[in-house]
Parts: C-alpha cells; structure tokens; sequence
C-alpha cells in the first residue's frame, strides 16, 4: 500500500536535507523552504444547464531569482495546495539544474475534466486565465501543459492572455500547438532528455546498450516515447511495458504497432500476444531482472514494501515522484543507481524553454538542431549531478545523485538570490 505522503512536506524534507549536507545560508534556506507567491482563485463557471458551479484554482511562484516562473497547469479532482507548492517547488530545482533561465511555479484546478463538457472545459480554462491576469506572461510566469491539459488548452489561455495584455506574445505560454508557434520537438521532448541520460549513465556503468533489457511501465506520453527512443537513441530493446491495467513481458522484444493496435483494440497493452509473452502486473513489472527500469507513469510506484524487490542496475525517474524518499534509501544502499526525476525528465521543460525562446527571438529552428541542443544540454546536467556526487564521495561522504542535483540546483538559486539582496 502507498503510505500517506504529503508532497510539500517531502519537498521540504528533501531541501533541508540539502541544505544540511552543503552548509546553505540559514536565511537563504529560510526564503527557500516557502512559495515566494501563492494565488488562491474561486472560478464561477456558467455550465451547460445554466447552472453555476465555483471552481478552486492555484498558481503558485515558488522562486524567481533566476528568470520567470515555469511549470505546468494542472487539472484534476484531487488537486491540493500542497500538491501545487510541492510541483512549483521542484520545478524550480529542475530549470535551475537544467541551467536554464527560469523560476520555479505550478498551477492547477479541482476539476474532473471527464464528467465535463469541453465547452465547460474551455469555459473553464478561459475564466482561469482571465483570473491569472498579467500574473503570467513571458516575462512574469510562463505555464505549460501538465495532466488533463493539453495544446488546446494552452491555445485558449493564450488567445485571453492576448486580449487581457493587448499584446501577441506567443512567449507567455508553451506547449502550444504548432499552429501558434509551438515547438515541432516538444511532444518527444521528455522522453528524448530521458533517453540521452539513459545513453550516458549506462556507459557509466558498463551496461552494454545493444544488449541492455529495459522495462517501462507507463505507456502514455513519457512512456511511448521512451519505448520509441530507446530504440532510436540506443540500440537497445524494450522487453517489458504497462499501462494502469497491467503490463506485457516478452524477452525477446516487443512491437510497437502491435502494441498501439492491441491497447486500441482491447484497452490495454497487457493483451499483447506473441510466442513467449507472458502478461503482468505493474508490480511484477517493476520487480523483472532488467538492467534499466523507465517508471514513466505515477508516481509512489517504489515505496519501502517493494524496494527490496527492485533488481535493475539502473533507474530512470521519468515520471515525476515514482520512487519515495525511504524507497530511494533502499535502492542506496542496494547500490542501485536511482537517477532523479529532476534530472531524467527535464528534456520536457529544455524543450518549453527552446520553444519560449524561438517565440521571443522569431527565430525558428529545424527540429535536428533541437534536438542536438537538448541533448548537449541535457548532458551537461548529468555530467554535473555526477561530478557533485563524486566530489563529496572524494571527501569521504557517500551522497545519492538525487541530493547531488539537489546541492547544483539549491546552490544556483541561492547565489543569485543573494545578487539580487535577498539576503
Ligand atoms: P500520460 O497520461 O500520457 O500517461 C500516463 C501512463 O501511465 C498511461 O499509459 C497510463 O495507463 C499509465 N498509468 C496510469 N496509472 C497507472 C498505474 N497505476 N500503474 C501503471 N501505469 C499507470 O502521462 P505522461 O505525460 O506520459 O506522464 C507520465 C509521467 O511523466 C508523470 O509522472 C508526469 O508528471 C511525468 N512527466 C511527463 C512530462 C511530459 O512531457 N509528458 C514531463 C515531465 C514529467
């Protein structure tokens, strides 16, 4: 069973214990262990039946020290303040290590999208973004898609953002549809940084690629693209895959097509059939004999119940938050390398930022010089989050990569804090 964690409160944790093991300035730890601004909004909607209902939306800004803040809308019905802090808190850590030009925030509504009409859903969206106002903008808050929203979603903030500020700033959101200058990379983005991390950490460890065996749980868009690219990127082969009803095993490799035709035709991708396929659960998933395991769906899929289990040499965090902070102490001391979601899955927020980039500038690259920048970036984040922990591990003090990245990303935004006065 999961255990009850409260997200913020993991986020926190995790920043003290940086900020224990590097020494951070007290009031600097202080300024970061709370959201710089926290919007709280109530959202009347007119539904279809000419009823009102009022909707709680959030956006929060965890930092700004180093450039507007960034992250994604969320819409679900589980959506918690907490949540929103916590996700803008890591965010903020993300593009700081990324080293790109941007804060840290995250905005969501309690909503259920799938008993909504996407009138209602636009309805919705639009008043949200009338809400936000001038508080986002390229230069303020730039959001993005994140669960149950998508391009479209962003196509319609933007047009109110146009009307609110009376200025066509496509840099004011990201993740759009191509049609508005969306980025033609994005889609693939996350997975393709996944995967470019993938290449180097198994040449750190001597994992053969060509041979390697992977498994992925999740088949959705992390999922299916690191299935993709695993391919593509690597040579390597991907022996088992899941989705939320369960996965499918086959030691000699699957088929993509055959997948996708077997998840539209029965609704799963654990009906795939082939000569050796053996269906599983998503927990016999995580527990195969495979040297890389691609958690890309939720998050909590390791906790302290099943670390033990866990076999794989190597751990790509591309979901974000799918091993807990007493599962990641398990796969420590196991000596499993666990690679960070910040770090893994940060290809997605580069590849915003290119797309806020090319917005602002009208200039538009070929999606090979996209890629070629992302990989260049995305590689010199791992090369950091390696370097960090072997420093320490040189001082004789054995920290896992996940604090290595945290001591890069904390330390960036402490020092241009303290430029900007903070502190
Ligand atoms: P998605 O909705 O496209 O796909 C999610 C997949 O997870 C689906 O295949 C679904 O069947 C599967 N799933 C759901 N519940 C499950 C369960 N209980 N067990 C196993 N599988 C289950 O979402 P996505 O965009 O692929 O995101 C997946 C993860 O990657 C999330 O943690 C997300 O925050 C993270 N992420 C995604 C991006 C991105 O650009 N898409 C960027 C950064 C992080």
């Amino acid at each position: 069973m999961a255990e009850e964690l409260n997200p913020f409160k993991i986020a926190q944790e995790q920043l003290d214990e940086a900020a224990g093991i590097m020494g951070l300035d007290r009031q600097a730890h202080a300024i970061l262990r709370e959201p710089k601004r926290t919007l709280i909004m109530s959202i009347p909607v007119r539904m279809d039946d000419n009823t009102t209902e009022v909707f709680t939306g959030f956006r929060v800004q965890y930092n700004d020290a180093r450039g507007p803040a960034k992250g994604g809308i969320r819409f679900h019905p589980q959506e918690s303040l907490d949540t929103v802090k916590a996700l803008a808190a890591w965010m903020t850590w993300k593009c700081s290590l990324a080293d790109i030009p941007f804060g840290g925030g995250k905005g969501g509504i309690v909503c259920d999208t799938k008993k909504m009409s996407e009138k209602e859903i636009e309805a919705l969206t639009r008043a949200y973004a009338r809400h936000l106002g001038t508080d986002i903008g390229a230069a303020v808050d730039v959001p993005a898609p994140d669960v149950y929203t998508n391009p479209q979603t962003m196509a319609w903030i933007l047009d109110e953002h146009i009307n609110i500020t009376r200025k066509v700033q496509f840099g004011s959101i990201t993740g759009k549809p191509v049609e508005l200058w969306g980025s033609e990379g994005r889609m693939d983005s996350t997975a393709r940084g996944g995967m470019f991390v993938m290449r180097e950490a198994a040449k750190m460890l001597n994992i053969d690629a060509k041979k390697a065996k992977i498994a992925v749980q999740g088949f959705g868009n992390a999922g299916k693209y690191a299935y993709e690219l695993s391919k593509e990127v690597m040579g390597a082969s991907v022996v088992a895959i899941s989705d939320s009803e369960g996965g499918v095993y086959d030691p000699d490799g699957l088929d993509l097509q055959k997948l996708e035709s077997t998840k539209a035709s029965t609704g799963s991708v654990m009906n795939y059939e082939s000569k050796n396929a053996q269906k599983l659960t998503n927990d016999q998933l995580l527990q195969l004999d495979v040297d890389i395991l691609i958690p890309a769906a939720i998050e909590n899929q390791v906790r302290q119940d099943n670390a033990d289990k866990i076999k794989c040499k190597l751990l790509l965090e591309l979901a974000n938050g799918p091993v807990t902070p007493e599962a990641n102490e398990i796969l420590f001391e196991k000596g499993i390398t666990d690679l960070p979601d910040f770090l893994v899955n940060s290809g997605g927020v580069i590849g915003s930022y290119y797309e806020w980039v090319q917005n602002i500038t009208g200039d538009y690259w070929d999606t090979d010089v996209f890629y070629a920048k992302l990989d260049k970036k995305i590689t010199r984040s791992f090369n950091d989050t390696v370097a960090m922990q072997k420093s320490y591990a040189d001082k004789g003090k054995k920290i896992n990569y996940r604090m290595a990245a945290y001591i890069i990303a904390v330390g960036r935004v402490a020092k241009a804090m303290k430029a900007r006065g903070w502190y």
